[in-house]
């Protein structure tokens, strides 16, 4: 049987860059009030133009005003504005913001057609270390956001980050509830696997998660997640074509948004898509896009948005 290697053909839009985490592998916050925020107008002119160019999905990706600041209610509009932006000019939005109150992500249900946070780890270990200053990276919020997306019937993007001074039998525990959320809800369509690579603003050095260690993590995942769930490997984040092979031959599946830049790991290009297509296609396996939705949430979203997700699927490649 012909092997599927999917991308989702993306732009990243970045409402703002600040935020009261600090991660200390962080390679994209700003401190509050250094960072100006986008304005509507910015945004506008930056999706003008993208129209008629490769690009289906637009990522709004945000670092996080805290939940009780006075500016909460302002950067959650600015959020919600341009999700409906987006879906006025043609794309289809998917925001990944962090953790949202139920309420929150009602609203922003209405002006996307997915949405994503990465679980990061169950442990509690990492909030000793590197979480020890990013109040939003406790477990059981990032747990509570799965519930929550479930609850409200959102297709859901979720993941781990690996490399981070944690343990193979912590990525088991994370993807364990994962999957036990996915068992109760169905609204997981993507795990991703991020390893950690070393960036230019970091608070502190750490090495590289080599391929080898994603391998054995995408072999973990097989095993424990359902497989209605697709597993995403970051390719940019992977230094060898050899790494990259040997995860999709152990099942990874899905090579997420690729765009002009990876606003999350800004040091590391995203690969060329015709190059990749052509490494793949040496294997016998074929790359193809897709939409920030899988199909079989069509019915899940507003019904306005179910018309533009069926125009993309008619004229995306
Ligand atoms: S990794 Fe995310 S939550 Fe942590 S400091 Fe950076 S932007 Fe904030």
């Amino acid at each position: 049987m012909e092997r599927i290697v999917t991308y989702s053909p993306a732009y990243t839009l970045v409402p703002t860059y600040e935020c009261f985490n600090r991660c200390t592998y962080c390679n994209f916050r700003r401190n509050p009030g250094e960072d100006e925020w986008m304005s509507l107008e910015a945004a506008r002119q930056i999706l003008i133009g993208l129209q008629g160019k490769d690009v289906i999905e637009i990522l709004i990706l945000s670092g996080e005003v805290h939940p009780k600041s006075v500016r909460r209610q302002d950067w959650f509009e600015r959020i919600y504005q341009l999700g409906e932006l987006a879906l006025e000019m043609g794309f289809l939005p998917h925001t990944n913001v962090g953790p949202l109150s139920y309420e929150e992500m009602a609203q922003l249900k209405q002006v996307n057609v997915s949405m994503g946070l990465m679980v990061e780890q169950v442990t509690p270990d990492l909030l000793k270390t590197v979480h020890a200053h990013a109040p939003s990276k406790l477990p059981e919020v990032r747990l509570e956001q799965l519930e929550f997306a479930g609850r409200l019937r959102i297709p859901f993007t979720t993941g781990i980050l690996l490399g981070l001074g944690e343990t193979a039998a912590d990525w088991a525990e994370s993807l364990r509830a994962i999957a036990q959320s996915q068992q109760t809800h169905g609204h997981i369509q993507e795990v991703i696997l991020q390893p950690h690579q070393p960036g230019e603003s970091q608070l502190e050095v750490r090495s590289p998660c080599h391929g080898q260690t994603l391998l054995q993590a995408v072999q973990i995942a097989k095993e424990i997640l359902p497989s209605d769930v697709s597993i995403q490997i970051p390719p940019n984040l992977i230094q060898s074509d050899r790494a990259l092979l040997d995860c999709i031959a152990a099942g990874a599946e899905d090579l997420g948004g690729i765009g002009p830049i990876d606003e999350v790991n800004p040091d590391y290009e995203h690969r060329d898509r015709e190059l990749m297509a052509e490494l793949l296609k040496a294997q016998g396996w074929t790359l193809r896009q897709r939409l920030p939705i899988y199909q079989k949430y069509d019915s899940w979203i507003p019904q306005k948005l179910q018309l533009a997700v069926q125009e993309s699927r008619v004229t995306s490649k």
